[in-house]
C-alpha cells in the first residue's frame, strides 16, 4: 500500500534546474540544483525510525511498518509525483575557497506540508550525484549512527537543528580508510532520511556571487526569502539586509546553543552552514566531555584545530563575512553589511554572558559577572574537569554551604589526584566569589537548581556513547541506539534507571578512534 505523503514541492518548481539530467559529474551552472535518483539498494532494511517526526510528517507508526515506507527512506522507491534532487553549492573550506561543492552523497526528494509547516526529506547516502566529485555517495554506519542519534538530542536539548526520520542500511558494502592511513577496509553502507525545513546553506548563495551570475542568485535569495523568511516582506534592498540580519541572529543563537551544551561541530565551513541557522551536517562532530576551550573532535583539523570548542562564535562571523560578500552584489552598499557583522561581534559577547549567567543560576545583571566567568572559565581548564557533570552537579550547591564546594562537584574531575593545593584554593576563591554573587539574588536554592537544570542537560550523547552503540550495532544488535534515543528525548530530567550515562568518559575511550577521535571519513 502506498504511504499518502503530503507532497508540496517548490524548490525544485521554482528554481531553475541544471539542464543535464544524466547523472555523471560535472560543474554545473545557472542551476539551483539537478535532477538525479537514488541508487537502489542491494538488501535495505530499517535500523530505527524516529516516531516525532513521523508524526510531524503527518506518518502514523503502521505507516512507518510498511514496505513503501522502507523503499521509500532507503531510495529503492521513488515516491509518486516526485522528482527527486542534489542541490547545488559551493563553500569555503577550512578558511580556503573550495569551489562547487554540492550533494555529492544527499538526494532530497520532496518537501512535506503537514500542520503548515514545511518539511524536505533528505536521503544522505543513497548514491553518487553530478556533485560527488571523486567520492561514491555513499555512507556507512557509524556515521550514519551519530547523525541519527545526534540529530534528534540535538532537537530536544532545545538547539536549532535538520532532524533525522529513519536510519537503516543499504544491504551493500562501502570502502573506508578510517583514518587516512592506508587501511581501508569494507563497512556497512547506511542510509539516513533527514529532514529540515530547508537544506540550503551559506555556500548554496556563494556558488553564485562566484561566478558572478548575479541573476540566478537573486533568484535564489528572493526564493529564500518568501518561502523562509516571508515576514521580513517582499524582496528588496532593505529586505536583503533584514535578511542577513535576521540569518545572523539566528546562526548566533544556534552557537551560543552550541556552546552552552558542550557541542563541537568539528566542520564549520560555509557549506555546512545553513541558511536557516540550524546546526546541519553531522560529520566529526563531539562533545566535550573535560571542558576545554581547545578541543576539537576533527583529526583533520589537529593541526589548527580552527573548529575548536572556544573559536565556534568566532568562526560564525567568518562565516557571516562570506555570506554578506555573497549578498553584497544584491545590497551594493558594504555599510549595512558591515554594521550588522560588527554588531554580531558585541552581541555575540553579550550572549555569552548570558548564556553562563543562566548556566550558573544567576537571573540578575551585575558589573562583575564577567570577571566570575572568565575565572570559572580558567579554574574550568586547571585539571580535566566534566562540563556537563560540573553544571549539573553546581545545581545543589547551597547558599550558605559553599565551602562544601568539594562534595558538590567532586565527581566532575577525571583525575582527583591531580587537585593539588594550588588548584584547591583556585577552586575555593572562585565558589567564595560565586557565594558573594548569590547573595544578590532572591531565588532560594531548590528555585534556582531548578531553573539551572533546565539549561544544564543531565545526559548529551557522550562520544564514547555513540561509539558503544556503533560497536553493537556492527554486529547487528540495535537495542542501544533505541536507549541512547529515547534516554536522549528528556536531557534535562532526572531518569534514575539510566544514571549510568550520566558519568564521566571511562578511561578506554580518552584515545579511542571515534571517541576522541574523528576524522571526515564517512
Ligand atoms: P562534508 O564536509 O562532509 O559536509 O562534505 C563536503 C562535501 O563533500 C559535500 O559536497 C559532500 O556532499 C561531499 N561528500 C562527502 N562525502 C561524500 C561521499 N562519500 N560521496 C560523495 N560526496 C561526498
Ligand atoms: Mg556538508
Amino acid at each position: 500500500m502506498a504511504i499518502n505523503f503530503k507532497i508540496n514541492d517548490r524548490f525544485n518548481k521554482s528554481l531553475p534546474a541544471d539542464k543535464i539530467e544524466e547523472n555523471s559529474r560535472r560543474q554545473v551552472k545557472e542551476a539551483c540544483f539537478s535532477y538525479v535518483t537514488p541508487k537502489i539498494p542491494g538488501n535495505p532494511s530499517l535500523i530505527h525510525v524516529s516516531p516525532e517526526m513521523l508524526d510531524n510528517l503527518g506518518l502514523s507508526e503502521a505507516d512507518a511498518k510498511t514496505e513503501s515506507f522502507l523503499n521509500v527512506v532507503t531510495g529503492a522507491e521513488v515516491i509518486r509525483n516526485t522528482k527527486p534532487y542534489a542541490m547545488c553549492y559551493a563553500g569555503h573550506q577550512f578558511g580556503n575557497w573550495a569551489g562547487q561543492l554540492g550533494d555529492g552523497r544527499a538526494i532530497n526528494l520532496t518537501e512535506i506540508e503537514h500542520n503548515n509547516k514545511r518539511w524536505a526529506l533528505q536521503l544522505k547516502g543513497a548514491g553518487e550525484t553530478p556533485y560527488s566529485r571523486s567520492a561514491d555517495g555513499l555512507a556507512v554506519l557509524r556515521s550514519s549512527i551519530r547523525e541519527y542519534l545526534c540529530s534528534e538530542a540535538m532537537y530536544h536539548l532545545g538547539v536549532p537543528t535538520t532532524r533525522a526520520l529513519s536510519l537503516s542500511l543499504s544491504g551493500d558494502q562501502v570502502l573506508r580508510d578510517v583514518m587516512y592511513n592506508g587501511n581501508a577496509d569494507y563497512e556497512k553502507g547506511a542510509i539516513v532520511s533527514r529532514v529540515a525545513e530547508s537544506f540550503l546553506r551559506f555556500g548554496s548563495y556563494e556558488v553564485f556571487a562566484s561566478k558572478g551570475d548575479d541573476k540566478t542568485l537573486k533568484t535564489l535569495v528572493d526564493y529564500t526569502i518568501k518561502n523562509h523568511y516571508s515576514d521580513l516582506g517582499e524582496p528588496s534592498k532593505s529586505v536583503y539586509i533584514a535578511f542577513m540580519k535576521e540569518v545572523t541572529k539566528r546562526t548566533m543563537d544556534m552557537v551560543i546553543h552550541w556552546q552552552r551544551v558542550g557541542f563541537v561541530h568539528g566542520v564549520m565551513n560555509t557549506d555546512n552552514m545553513s541558511i536557516l541557522g540550524l546546526t546541519i551536517d553531522y560529520g566529526p562532530y563531539g562533545w566535550l566531555e573535560d571542558y576545554d576551550q581547545g578541543w576539537t573532535p576533527n583529526t583533520t583539523d589537529s593541526t589548527h584545530k580552527r573548529y575548536r570548542f572556544g573559536t565556534q562564535p568566532h568562526i560564525v562571523l567568518w562565516n557571516l563575512i562570506q555570506l554578506a560578500n555573497a549578498i553584497y552584489p544584491l545590497v551594493g552598499e558594504a555599510e549595512p553589511l558591515e554594521e550588522i557583522l560588527n554588531n554580531y561581534q558585541i552581541e555575540v559577547q553579550l550572549e555569552l554572558q548570558n548564556m553562563m549567567r543562566s548556566k550558573l543560576g544567576l537571573k540578575l545583571e551585575d558589573r562583575n559577572d564577567i570577571q566570575l566567568i572568565e575565572e570559572l572559565e580558567n579554574v574550568l581548564q586547571l585539571s580535566e574537569t566534566d562540563m556537563t557533570i560540573f553544571f549539573r552537579n553546581l545545581a545543589n550547591l547551597e547558599k550558605d554551604n559553599t565551602h562544601e564546594w568539594q562534595s558538590v562537584i567532586e565527581k566532575a574531575f577525571y583525575k582527583p589526584e591531580e587537585i593539588s593545593k594550588t588548584i584547591k584554593e583556585c577552586w575555593s576563591a572562585w565558589f567564595k566569589t560565586y557565594e558573594e554573587r548569590l547573595k544578590l539574588e532572591s531565588l532560594s536554592d531548590s528555585e534556582r537548581k531548578s531553573e539551572m537544570n533546565k539549561g544544564n542537560p543531565k545526559y548529551v550523547l557522550r562520544n564514547y556513547m555513540a561509539q558503544l552503540a556503533i560497536d553493537d550495532a556492527d554486529k547487528g544488535d540495535y537495542k542501544l541506539i533505541d536507549e541512547l534515543f529515547n534516554l536522549l528525548k528528556k536531557p534535562y530530567d532526572e531518569q534514575p534507571n539510566s544514571e549510568k550515562w550520566f558519568a564521566k568518559r571511562p578511561e578506554w575511550a580518552r584515545h579511542k578512534v571515534g571517541c576522541s577521535m574523528l576524522s571526515c571519513s564517512s
